[in-house]
Protein backbone atom coordinates (compact mmCIF):
# COMPACT_ATOMS: atom_id res chain seq x y z
CA UNK A 1 0.00 0.00 0.00
CA UNK A 2 1.58 3.13 -0.95
CA UNK A 3 1.38 6.44 1.13
CA UNK A 4 -1.03 8.84 -0.74
CA UNK A 5 -2.72 12.38 -0.02
CA UNK A 6 -5.96 10.16 0.88
CA UNK A 7 -3.96 8.14 3.68
CA UNK A 8 -6.28 9.02 6.54
CA UNK A 9 -4.64 8.79 9.82
CA UNK A 10 -6.84 9.09 13.15
CA UNK A 11 -4.90 9.59 16.82
CA UNK A 12 -7.12 9.34 19.51
CA UNK A 13 -5.14 10.99 22.37
CA UNK A 14 -2.51 13.86 22.65
CA UNK A 15 -0.11 12.54 25.59
CA UNK A 16 2.78 11.30 25.34
CA UNK A 17 2.12 8.73 23.00
CA UNK A 18 -0.03 10.66 20.56
CA UNK A 19 2.39 13.55 20.68
CA UNK A 20 4.96 10.77 19.69
CA UNK A 21 3.35 9.12 16.96
CA UNK A 22 2.25 12.31 15.45
CA UNK A 23 5.90 13.74 15.12
CA UNK A 24 6.78 10.62 13.73
CA UNK A 25 4.17 10.06 11.43
CA UNK A 26 4.46 13.65 9.92
CA UNK A 27 7.69 13.37 9.75
CA UNK A 28 7.74 10.17 7.81
CA UNK A 29 4.45 10.64 6.08
CA UNK A 30 3.85 14.69 5.16
CA UNK A 31 2.59 15.35 2.64
CA UNK A 32 1.34 12.12 1.86
CA UNK A 33 -1.14 11.62 4.87
CA UNK A 34 -3.49 13.67 6.46
CA UNK A 35 -3.49 13.38 10.09
CA UNK A 36 -6.63 13.85 12.97
CA UNK A 37 -5.46 14.38 16.11
CA UNK A 38 -8.57 14.01 18.69
CA UNK A 39 -8.31 15.24 22.67
CA UNK A 40 -11.06 16.12 24.16
CA UNK A 41 -8.67 18.08 26.54
CA UNK A 42 -7.13 21.80 24.89
CA UNK A 43 -4.30 21.00 26.11
CA UNK A 44 -1.78 18.11 26.60
CA UNK A 45 -0.59 17.28 30.41
CA UNK A 46 2.84 16.53 31.48
CA UNK A 47 1.93 14.51 33.86
CA UNK A 48 5.29 13.50 35.44
CA UNK A 49 5.35 17.92 36.58
CA UNK A 50 1.89 17.01 38.80
CA UNK A 51 4.13 16.00 41.86
CA UNK A 52 5.92 19.49 41.80
CA UNK A 53 1.85 21.20 41.70
CA UNK A 54 1.07 18.85 44.76
CA UNK A 55 4.11 19.11 46.76
CA UNK A 56 6.04 22.09 45.45
CA UNK A 57 3.03 24.27 44.74
CA UNK A 58 4.03 25.14 41.33
CA UNK A 59 1.51 26.41 38.52
CA UNK A 60 -0.19 23.97 36.77
CA UNK A 61 0.05 26.25 34.11
CA UNK A 62 3.63 25.59 33.37
CA UNK A 63 2.74 21.76 32.52
CA UNK A 64 -0.29 22.11 30.62
CA UNK A 65 0.81 22.46 26.51
CA UNK A 66 -2.14 23.92 24.05
CA UNK A 67 -2.72 21.14 22.11
CA UNK A 68 -3.73 23.32 18.63
CA UNK A 69 -0.29 24.92 18.08
CA UNK A 70 1.78 21.08 18.61
CA UNK A 71 -0.88 19.99 15.65
CA UNK A 72 -0.25 23.38 13.54
CA UNK A 73 3.48 22.59 13.56
CA UNK A 74 3.03 19.01 12.08
CA UNK A 75 0.63 20.13 9.56
CA UNK A 76 -2.45 17.84 11.10
CA UNK A 77 -6.28 18.60 12.33
CA UNK A 78 -6.60 19.05 15.82
CA UNK A 79 -10.61 18.73 17.06
CA UNK A 80 -11.68 18.93 20.39
CA UNK A 81 -13.66 16.21 21.59
CA UNK A 82 -13.96 12.74 22.97
CA UNK A 83 -13.94 9.52 20.66
CA UNK A 84 -17.05 7.75 21.98
CA UNK A 85 -17.42 4.81 19.39
CA UNK A 86 -15.29 3.29 16.98
CA UNK A 87 -16.58 0.50 14.02
CA UNK A 88 -13.68 -0.98 13.13
CA UNK A 89 -15.38 -2.71 10.04
CA UNK A 90 -16.63 0.61 8.42
CA UNK A 91 -13.54 2.30 10.02
CA UNK A 92 -14.79 5.19 11.62
CA UNK A 93 -14.94 7.10 14.56
CA UNK A 94 -17.78 8.93 16.06
CA UNK A 95 -16.72 11.85 18.19
CA UNK A 96 -18.78 13.56 20.90
CA UNK A 97 -18.94 16.65 18.90
CA UNK A 98 -21.07 14.61 16.62
CA UNK A 99 -18.58 14.76 14.22
CA UNK A 100 -17.77 11.01 12.29
CA UNK A 101 -13.91 10.50 11.35
CA UNK A 102 -12.99 7.53 8.73
CA UNK A 103 -9.37 6.51 8.91
CA UNK A 104 -7.00 4.01 7.37
CA UNK A 105 -5.12 3.55 10.20
CA UNK A 106 -6.22 4.51 13.57
CA UNK A 107 -4.30 4.92 16.94
CA UNK A 108 -5.36 4.17 20.02
CA UNK A 109 -3.39 6.72 22.98
CA UNK A 110 -6.32 7.64 24.70
CA UNK A 111 -4.42 6.37 27.89
CA UNK A 112 -6.33 4.97 31.25
CA UNK A 113 -9.11 6.18 33.55
CA UNK A 114 -7.93 6.68 37.14
CA UNK A 115 -10.46 4.79 38.88
CA UNK A 116 -10.91 7.18 41.84
CA UNK A 117 -14.38 5.80 42.94
CA UNK A 118 -12.61 2.36 43.49
CA UNK A 119 -11.86 3.21 47.04
CA UNK A 120 -14.71 4.18 49.69
CA UNK A 121 -14.13 7.60 50.54
CA UNK A 122 -11.32 8.98 48.66
CA UNK A 123 -13.82 11.69 47.27
CA UNK A 124 -14.29 12.89 50.53
CA UNK A 125 -11.30 12.23 52.44
CA UNK A 126 -8.28 11.07 49.95
CA UNK A 127 -6.13 13.01 47.78
CA UNK A 128 -3.62 11.98 44.94
CA UNK A 129 -1.64 13.61 42.82
CA UNK A 130 -2.23 11.88 39.56
CA UNK A 131 -3.72 14.92 37.38
CA UNK A 132 -4.18 18.99 37.45
CA UNK A 133 -7.68 18.57 39.06
CA UNK A 134 -6.46 16.19 41.95
CA UNK A 135 -2.51 17.69 42.62
CA UNK A 136 -3.78 21.32 43.21
CA UNK A 137 -6.21 19.51 45.77
CA UNK A 138 -3.33 18.10 47.43
CA UNK A 139 -0.97 21.25 47.31
CA UNK A 140 -4.34 23.08 49.19
CA UNK A 141 -4.62 20.20 52.03
CA UNK A 142 -0.70 20.24 52.46
CA UNK A 143 -0.66 24.05 53.06
CA UNK A 144 -3.38 23.55 55.86
CA UNK A 145 -1.22 20.45 57.98
CA UNK A 146 0.13 20.82 61.03
CA UNK A 147 1.56 17.50 61.94
CA UNK A 148 -0.41 13.80 62.52
CA UNK A 149 0.14 10.33 60.49
CA UNK A 150 0.32 10.44 56.87
CA UNK A 151 -0.43 7.10 54.71
CA UNK A 152 0.11 6.73 51.37
CA UNK A 153 0.46 4.23 48.64
CA UNK A 154 -0.42 2.97 45.32
CA UNK A 155 -4.12 0.73 45.24
CA UNK A 156 -3.95 -2.65 43.49
CA UNK A 157 -4.77 -2.68 39.06
CA UNK A 158 -6.22 -5.56 37.54
CA UNK A 159 -5.08 -6.52 34.51
CA UNK A 160 -6.96 -9.08 31.80
CA UNK A 161 -5.09 -12.31 30.72
CA UNK A 162 -5.11 -11.50 26.41
CA UNK A 163 -1.56 -10.69 26.29
CA UNK A 164 1.61 -12.22 28.27
CA UNK A 165 3.12 -9.70 30.76
CA UNK A 166 5.05 -9.92 33.34
CA UNK A 167 2.94 -10.26 36.97
CA UNK A 168 2.56 -6.48 38.71
CA UNK A 169 -0.12 -5.45 41.60
CA UNK A 170 0.01 -1.80 40.27
CA UNK A 171 -0.28 0.22 37.19
CA UNK A 172 2.91 3.12 38.35
CA UNK A 173 4.33 3.55 41.48
CA UNK A 174 7.32 6.06 41.03
CA UNK A 175 5.24 8.47 41.81
CA UNK A 176 4.15 7.65 45.27
CA UNK A 177 8.08 7.21 46.12
CA UNK A 178 8.40 10.46 44.57
CA UNK A 179 5.51 12.38 46.80
CA UNK A 180 6.87 10.13 49.77
CA UNK A 181 10.36 11.99 49.63
CA UNK A 182 9.00 15.28 48.68
CA UNK A 183 7.02 14.77 51.63
CA UNK A 184 9.48 14.14 53.95
CA UNK A 185 12.03 16.93 52.86
CA UNK A 186 9.07 19.25 53.23
CA UNK A 187 8.02 18.27 56.88
CA UNK A 188 11.44 18.53 57.50
CA UNK A 189 11.92 22.26 55.99
CA UNK A 190 8.82 23.10 57.41
CA UNK A 191 9.76 22.22 61.23
CA UNK A 192 6.87 19.43 61.09
CA UNK A 193 8.33 16.22 60.48
CA UNK A 194 8.69 14.90 64.23
CA UNK A 195 5.34 15.41 64.60
CA UNK A 196 3.93 13.18 61.81
CA UNK A 197 4.67 10.26 60.52
CA UNK A 198 4.92 8.27 57.18
CA UNK A 199 3.38 5.23 56.26
CA UNK A 200 4.19 3.98 52.26
CA UNK A 201 1.94 1.17 51.54
CA UNK A 202 1.99 -1.28 48.82
CA UNK A 203 -0.09 -3.92 47.16
CA UNK A 204 2.69 -5.36 45.92
CA UNK A 205 5.66 -8.22 47.93
CA UNK A 206 8.03 -5.20 47.78
CA UNK A 207 6.92 -1.27 46.70
CA UNK A 208 8.05 -0.61 43.51
CA UNK A 209 7.81 -4.34 42.47
CA UNK A 210 8.57 -3.71 38.90
CA UNK A 211 12.73 -3.31 39.29
CA UNK A 212 15.38 -5.87 40.57
CA UNK A 213 17.20 -6.38 44.18
CA UNK A 214 19.89 -3.73 43.39
CA UNK A 215 17.39 -0.80 43.03
CA UNK A 216 15.14 -2.21 45.94
CA UNK A 217 18.16 -2.13 48.36
CA UNK A 218 19.35 1.37 47.71
CA UNK A 219 15.28 2.59 48.26
CA UNK A 220 15.06 0.69 51.34
CA UNK A 221 18.02 2.51 52.28
CA UNK A 222 17.04 5.54 51.33
CA UNK A 223 13.84 5.19 53.11
CA UNK A 224 15.18 3.55 56.68
CA UNK A 225 17.54 6.71 56.99
CA UNK A 226 14.40 9.01 56.31
CA UNK A 227 12.20 7.22 59.01
CA UNK A 228 9.76 5.94 56.25
CA UNK A 229 7.53 2.93 56.95
CA UNK A 230 6.64 0.93 54.42
CA UNK A 231 3.96 -1.66 54.53
CA UNK A 232 3.85 -4.42 52.25
CA UNK A 233 0.82 -6.63 50.68
CA UNK A 234 -1.78 -4.12 51.94
CA UNK A 235 -4.90 -3.28 49.15
CA UNK A 236 -6.85 -0.31 50.16
CA UNK A 237 -9.93 -0.38 50.04
CA UNK A 238 -11.65 3.01 51.71
CA UNK A 239 -10.41 6.21 53.31
CA UNK A 240 -12.53 7.73 56.48
CA UNK A 241 -11.84 10.99 58.15
CA UNK A 242 -9.17 9.61 60.59
CA UNK A 243 -8.15 6.02 58.87
CA UNK A 244 -7.39 3.93 56.03
CA UNK A 245 -9.19 0.30 55.54
CA UNK A 246 -7.72 -2.31 53.98
CA UNK A 247 -8.75 -5.09 52.32
CA UNK A 248 -7.72 -7.67 55.26
CA UNK A 249 -9.44 -5.59 58.07
CA UNK A 250 -6.63 -3.70 59.39
CA UNK A 251 -6.58 0.01 59.68
CA UNK A 252 -4.58 2.60 60.28
CA UNK A 253 -4.31 5.88 61.72
CA UNK A 254 -4.26 9.21 58.75
CA UNK A 255 -4.42 12.52 59.06
CA UNK A 256 -3.74 12.73 55.66
CA UNK A 257 -4.14 9.84 52.98
CA UNK A 258 -2.67 9.97 49.45
CA UNK A 259 -3.08 7.42 46.92
CA UNK A 260 -2.58 6.79 43.20
CA UNK A 261 -6.23 4.86 42.54
CA UNK A 262 -6.52 1.61 40.65
CA UNK A 263 -6.49 2.18 36.58
CA UNK A 264 -9.07 1.05 34.16
CA UNK A 265 -9.57 1.08 30.56
CA UNK A 266 -11.07 3.81 28.98
CA UNK A 267 -15.29 3.33 27.94
CA UNK A 268 -14.63 4.06 24.39
CA UNK A 269 -12.49 0.78 24.31
CA UNK A 270 -14.81 -0.67 26.15
CA UNK A 271 -18.01 0.52 24.09
CA UNK A 272 -16.44 -0.64 20.87
CA UNK A 273 -15.60 -4.20 21.91
CA UNK A 274 -11.65 -3.13 21.10
CA UNK A 275 -10.22 -4.32 24.27
CA UNK A 276 -9.42 -7.47 26.92
CA UNK A 277 -11.58 -7.83 29.91
CA UNK A 278 -10.40 -5.10 31.98
CA UNK A 279 -10.54 -2.63 28.65
CA UNK A 280 -6.66 -2.42 27.84
CA UNK A 281 -5.95 -3.20 24.19
CA UNK A 282 -4.34 -6.16 23.25
CA UNK A 283 -1.73 -5.97 20.33
CA UNK A 284 1.44 -7.82 19.03
CA UNK A 285 5.04 -6.18 19.94
CA UNK A 286 4.72 -3.98 16.87
CA UNK A 287 1.50 -2.34 18.58
CA UNK A 288 -0.71 -4.02 15.87
CA UNK A 289 -4.21 -4.88 17.76
CA UNK A 290 -4.78 -8.39 17.45
CA UNK A 291 -7.83 -8.65 15.51
CA UNK A 292 -7.83 -5.45 13.78
CA UNK A 293 -4.86 -5.08 11.15
CA UNK A 294 -5.27 -0.84 10.68
CA UNK A 295 -5.83 -0.25 14.68
CA UNK A 296 -2.64 0.23 16.89
CA UNK A 297 -2.08 1.17 20.33
CA UNK A 298 0.43 2.98 22.46
CA UNK A 299 1.17 4.09 25.71
CA UNK A 300 -1.11 3.38 29.25
CA UNK A 301 -3.98 1.54 27.04
CA UNK A 302 -1.84 -0.92 25.38
CA UNK A 303 -2.09 -4.43 27.35
CA UNK A 304 1.54 -4.76 27.21
CA UNK A 305 2.45 -1.46 28.64
CA UNK A 306 3.16 -2.90 32.37
CA UNK A 307 4.25 -0.81 34.75
CA UNK A 308 2.40 2.43 32.91
CA UNK A 309 4.87 4.32 31.95
CA UNK A 310 5.79 7.86 29.84
CA UNK A 311 8.92 6.06 28.91
CA UNK A 312 7.37 3.07 27.23
CA UNK A 313 4.60 5.32 25.84
CA UNK A 314 7.43 6.51 23.78
CA UNK A 315 9.27 3.16 22.90
CA UNK A 316 5.74 1.81 21.66
CA UNK A 317 5.14 4.95 19.81
CA UNK A 318 8.17 4.67 17.95
CA UNK A 319 7.20 0.88 17.35
CA UNK A 320 4.16 1.73 15.57
CA UNK A 321 5.06 4.76 13.44
CA UNK A 322 7.86 2.21 12.36
CA UNK A 323 5.49 -0.72 11.14
CA UNK A 324 3.18 1.74 9.54
CA UNK A 325 5.49 4.30 7.75
CA UNK A 326 6.96 0.57 6.32
CA UNK A 327 4.08 -0.76 5.41
CA UNK A 328 2.97 2.57 3.48
CA UNK A 329 6.80 3.41 2.33
CA UNK A 330 8.64 0.52 2.45
CA UNK A 331 11.55 2.32 3.71
CA UNK A 332 13.27 2.04 7.33
CA UNK A 333 13.13 -0.52 10.03
CA UNK A 334 10.81 -1.51 13.02
CA UNK A 335 12.75 -1.47 16.12
CA UNK A 336 12.14 -4.30 18.43
CA UNK A 337 9.97 -4.01 21.52
CA UNK A 338 12.46 -4.29 24.55
CA UNK A 339 10.43 -2.74 27.58
CA UNK A 340 12.79 -1.16 30.40
CA UNK A 341 11.32 0.63 33.36
CA UNK A 342 12.68 3.89 33.50
CA UNK A 343 12.50 7.09 35.80
CA UNK A 344 13.60 9.73 37.77
CA UNK A 345 12.42 10.31 41.48
CA UNK A 346 12.54 13.56 42.89
CA UNK A 347 13.28 13.71 46.57
CA UNK A 348 13.12 17.68 47.11
CA UNK A 349 15.99 20.04 47.33
CA UNK A 350 18.76 19.10 44.84
CA UNK A 351 18.29 15.28 45.21
CA UNK A 352 16.83 12.84 43.05
CA UNK A 353 17.46 8.82 42.41
CA UNK A 354 17.10 7.84 39.02
CA UNK A 355 16.14 4.06 38.18
CA UNK A 356 17.24 2.12 35.00
CA UNK A 357 16.11 -1.48 35.27
CA UNK A 358 14.59 -4.39 32.85
CA UNK A 359 15.12 -6.99 35.15
CA UNK A 360 11.21 -7.89 35.14
CA UNK A 361 11.57 -8.64 31.41
CA UNK A 362 14.32 -10.91 32.18
CA UNK A 363 17.02 -8.63 31.76
CA UNK A 364 19.89 -7.53 34.16
CA UNK A 365 20.11 -4.08 33.91
CA UNK A 366 19.45 -2.77 37.53
CA UNK A 367 20.66 0.30 38.19
CA UNK A 368 19.99 3.40 41.01
CA UNK A 369 22.09 6.52 40.45
CA UNK A 370 20.92 8.78 43.72
CA UNK A 371 22.52 12.53 43.48
CA UNK A 372 22.41 15.56 41.71
CA UNK A 373 23.12 14.58 38.49
CA UNK A 374 20.01 12.52 38.94
CA UNK A 375 18.48 15.89 39.83
CA UNK A 376 19.58 18.00 36.88
CA UNK A 377 18.40 14.96 34.34
CA UNK A 378 14.87 15.74 35.98
CA UNK A 379 15.13 19.35 36.09
CA UNK A 380 16.11 19.27 31.99
CA UNK A 381 13.40 17.26 31.17
CA UNK A 382 10.64 19.57 32.64
CA UNK A 383 12.79 22.37 31.51
CA UNK A 384 12.76 20.89 27.85
CA UNK A 385 9.47 20.15 27.87
CA UNK A 386 8.03 23.31 29.06
CA UNK A 387 10.39 25.75 26.67
CA UNK A 388 9.26 23.58 23.92
CA UNK A 389 5.92 23.59 24.72
CA UNK A 390 5.38 19.97 24.40
CA UNK A 391 7.08 20.59 21.31
CA UNK A 392 8.51 16.57 21.36
CA UNK A 393 8.44 14.21 24.23
CA UNK A 394 11.77 14.56 25.19
CA UNK A 395 14.69 12.20 24.75
CA UNK A 396 17.39 14.59 26.29
CA UNK A 397 16.44 12.58 29.84
CA UNK A 398 17.41 9.58 28.09
CA UNK A 399 20.73 11.10 25.99
CA UNK A 400 21.65 12.49 29.53
CA UNK A 401 21.55 8.78 30.87
CA UNK A 402 23.77 7.51 28.25
CA UNK A 403 25.93 9.78 29.09
CA UNK A 404 26.02 9.57 32.66
CA UNK A 405 26.34 5.86 32.50
CA UNK A 406 28.29 5.36 29.09
CA UNK A 407 29.11 1.75 29.61
CA UNK A 408 25.43 0.56 29.55
CA UNK A 409 24.06 -0.62 26.51
CA UNK A 410 20.65 1.15 26.54
CA UNK A 411 19.09 0.78 23.03
CA UNK A 412 16.72 3.11 21.96
CA UNK A 413 13.87 2.43 18.52
CA UNK A 414 14.47 4.87 16.42
CA UNK A 415 12.97 5.37 13.30
C1 LIG B 1 1.77 11.75 38.85
C2 LIG B 1 2.39 10.98 37.72
C3 LIG B 1 3.76 11.09 37.49
C4 LIG B 1 4.36 10.36 36.46
N1 LIG B 1 5.71 10.45 36.27
C5 LIG B 1 6.28 9.75 35.25
C6 LIG B 1 7.69 9.85 35.00
O1 LIG B 1 8.42 10.56 35.72
N2 LIG B 1 8.21 9.15 33.96
C7 LIG B 1 7.43 8.37 33.16
O2 LIG B 1 7.95 7.75 32.22
N3 LIG B 1 6.09 8.25 33.38
C8 LIG B 1 5.51 8.92 34.39
N4 LIG B 1 4.16 8.81 34.61
C9 LIG B 1 3.35 7.98 33.71
C10 LIG B 1 3.04 8.76 32.44
O3 LIG B 1 2.52 10.03 32.74
C11 LIG B 1 2.05 7.97 31.59
O4 LIG B 1 2.53 6.67 31.42
C12 LIG B 1 1.89 8.65 30.24
O5 LIG B 1 1.26 9.90 30.40
C13 LIG B 1 1.09 7.76 29.30
O6 LIG B 1 1.01 8.40 28.06
P1 LIG B 1 -0.25 8.15 27.12
O7 LIG B 1 -0.01 8.96 25.90
O8 LIG B 1 -0.50 6.71 27.00
O9 LIG B 1 -1.50 8.72 27.94
P2 LIG B 1 -1.78 10.18 28.48
O10 LIG B 1 -0.54 10.94 28.67
O11 LIG B 1 -2.68 9.99 29.64
O12 LIG B 1 -2.57 10.89 27.31
C14 LIG B 1 -3.83 10.43 26.91
C15 LIG B 1 -4.56 11.56 26.19
O13 LIG B 1 -5.75 11.01 25.60
C16 LIG B 1 -6.82 11.89 25.83
N5 LIG B 1 -8.09 11.13 25.81
C17 LIG B 1 -8.70 10.50 26.84
N6 LIG B 1 -9.86 9.95 26.43
C18 LIG B 1 -9.97 10.22 25.11
C19 LIG B 1 -10.95 9.91 24.13
N7 LIG B 1 -12.05 9.21 24.43
N8 LIG B 1 -10.75 10.36 22.87
C20 LIG B 1 -9.64 11.07 22.55
N9 LIG B 1 -8.68 11.38 23.44
C21 LIG B 1 -8.84 10.96 24.70
C22 LIG B 1 -6.52 12.51 27.18
O14 LIG B 1 -7.20 13.75 27.34
C23 LIG B 1 -5.00 12.67 27.13
O15 LIG B 1 -4.61 13.92 26.60
C24 LIG B 1 3.55 9.52 35.65
C25 LIG B 1 2.18 9.41 35.88
C26 LIG B 1 1.59 10.13 36.91
C27 LIG B 1 0.11 10.00 37.14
Amino acid sequence: MAATPQTRIVILGGGFAGLRLLYRLHNALHPHADIVLVDPRATTLQKPGMPDVAMAGKPVAQFRHPLQPIADRANARFIQAAAQYIDPHKQTVALSNGQVLHYDYLFLTMGIVKDYEAIEGFRNFGYSMCDDTEAPRLQEALKKFKGGPIVLGTAKTHWGHTVQIPHLDVACEGPMGEVTFMLDHDLRRLGLRDKSSITLFTPGQDFLEDVGTTVHHILHERMTVKNITVLRRQTIVAITADHVVFRDGTTLPSALTIVIPPYAGPSVIKYSGLGDEKGFVPTDHTMRHLTHRNIFAAGDVNALTIPKLGHLAIIQADIAAATVVKELTNTGDVPLYKPEVFCIMYEGGSEATLILSDTMYGGQTDIALHGVSAHLMKWSFDSYYFYSHGHLPPDLVQVGLESVLGHVNIKRPRL
